[in-house]
């Protein structure tokens, strides 16, 4: 029997008490679900009914949302990826600098297209990937940079676009963490020729599963619209009883279109994503502000080009000293336990992440060179290491929560750093499943 006091080795924890649920839907999400239920369209490929349908509103509205020129809505974030890196030309055997710190999709996607997947480190101050990393890894088979604006910062945008502009390699903007964001007063996603959005359940905009990607170029729009349509663009909304889509085949698409039902939802729950945001923001400076008198525990801090900020998992990089040496894995379970809601260390770095696997790619007629050329193995990533040994993140609903919630957040924090001794006891290694 154990006599801690940590809730992980069966102590009374921080917090008893929910956290926000998420996602969220209100009677107003109710009511458009069921318009396109007693709706007679379902999906975009379906027979008009006479009306717009609700993707072409979304897609206007987030493009009015995020003062993008056009918005292509799509099943995921991954076919979001997918088909900005196709309408931007990525082939077989391109090379796609990603970073080494992200979610998996965005390698995958890379891999999906039978194009090389090159993994840049990232900058410790932001977690995104580094500019001057990314300029040394240019090779002349480079076909896009992608940026990802992970957690709550923005990469350098500034310094990508100029590298885009000079060398003419299209910048692909992964804002699948960043919806609302702003740099120097414009959203994210607006600086390269593509941003690409996830409305997956996590995500700060979401119907459960949906994508999108923004774009300022009409020509780059009319490629992505039929690659997600299957060949097809939409023409005028027309009669009822017969097909908004119009067959082009400029490109070979595929169907990844979002359902009218989701699309719906999206449309709905964008009207409440500032409010949303700003509360996030709120909490997450009265956490800071908590936090900033603790030494050992710090949150990342972003530059003035960074106007509007936003929060989808908040990260607190943590001295392993102050908490006895424990791992970041170690803390985070501790500190789940205390607040009863997943707190987690930042991903795997992809150098070494489980799910990219690129050797159980179908073989094809891929040669073992251009198998070792898509191996994640032969990066170092040692910014992306540091930030797995150091960092743990909250998920974004805990930052909906009343100020009394960091107050949970911060006590757990102190608490744990306090018994960090006795949680040295338990076990140190990665937990199973990561978020
Ligand atoms: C969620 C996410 C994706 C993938 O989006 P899905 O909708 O899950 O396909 C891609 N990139 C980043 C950074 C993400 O967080």
């Amino acid at each position: 029997m154990s006599s801690s006091e940590l809730a992980v080795l069966g102590g009374t924890p921080v917090r008893s008490a929910l956290w926000p649920k998420w996602p969220r839907a209100d009677q107003g999400t109710l009511n458009v679900v069921a318009d396109v239920l007693s709706s007679a369209r379902w999906a975009v490929s379906g027979a008009s009914d006479g009306k717009v349908c609700y993707e072409r509103r979304f897609a206007e509205a987030f493009a009015a949302y995020t003062g993008a020129g056009y918005c292509t809505p799509c099943t995921s974030g991954s076919s979001a990826l997918t088909i900005a890196l196709q309408a931007a030309g990525v082939g077989r055997g391109d090379e796609v600098l990603v970073p080494g710190l992200t979610w998996v999709a965005c390698a995958s996607a890379v891999l999906a297209l039978g194009a090389v997947p090159v993994l840049v480190d990232i900058d410790p101050a932001t977690l995104a990937m580094s500019p001057d990393s990314a300029e040394a890894a240019l090779t002349p088979r480079t076909a896009a940079i992608m940026l990802v604006h992970l957690y709550c910062n923005l990469g350098d945008l500034d310094r990508f676009l100029a590298i885009s502009q000079r060398t003419g390699i299209p910048l692909v903007e992964d804002c699948a963490q960043a919806h609302g964001a702003q740099w120097r007063g414009r959203s994210v996603g607006t600086f390269g020729v593509a941003g690409c959005f996830s409305m997956q359940q996590s995500k700060l905009l979401t119907a459960g599963e949906g994508g999108a990607v923004i774009t300022n170029s009409e020509g780059y729009h009319r490629r992505l619209e039929q690659f997600k349509c299957d060949g097809r663009l939409f023409g005028p909304t027309t009669a009822p009883g017969r097909l908004d889509l119009v067959e082009v085949a400029s490109v070979q698409g595929q169907n990844f279109n979002l359902s009218e039902l989701q699309a719906a939802v999206l449309l709905d729950r964008l009207a409440v994503l500032d409010e949303e945001n700003a509360t996030r923001a709120l909490r997450a400076e009265r956490l800071c502000g908590l936090l900033s008198g603790v030494p050992g525990v710090e949150a990342l801090r972003s530059g003035d080009q960074v106007t509007r900020r936003t929060y989808y998992n908040l990260v607190l990089r943590l001295e392993p000293a102050a908490f006895a040496g424990c791992t970041a894995d170690a803390v985070a379970r501790a500190l789940s336990a205390e607040l009863g809601t997943q707190v987690s260390p930042v991903y795997v770095p992809l150098s070494r992440h489980r799910l990219l696997c690129p050797d159980k790619l179908p073989r094809g007629d891929l040669s073992d060179i251009e198998l070792a050329r898509r191996d994640p193995r032969q990066y170092e990533l040692p910014n992306a290491e540091e930030a797995r040994r150091r960092c743990v993140t909250l998920t974004q609903p805990v930052l909906l929560d009343d100020e009394g919630g960091m107050d949970d957040v911060a006590q757990a924090i102190t608490k744990v750093m306090k018994l960090a001794d006795e949680l040295l006891t338990t076990p140190q290694g990665p937990s199973a499943q990561a978020f």
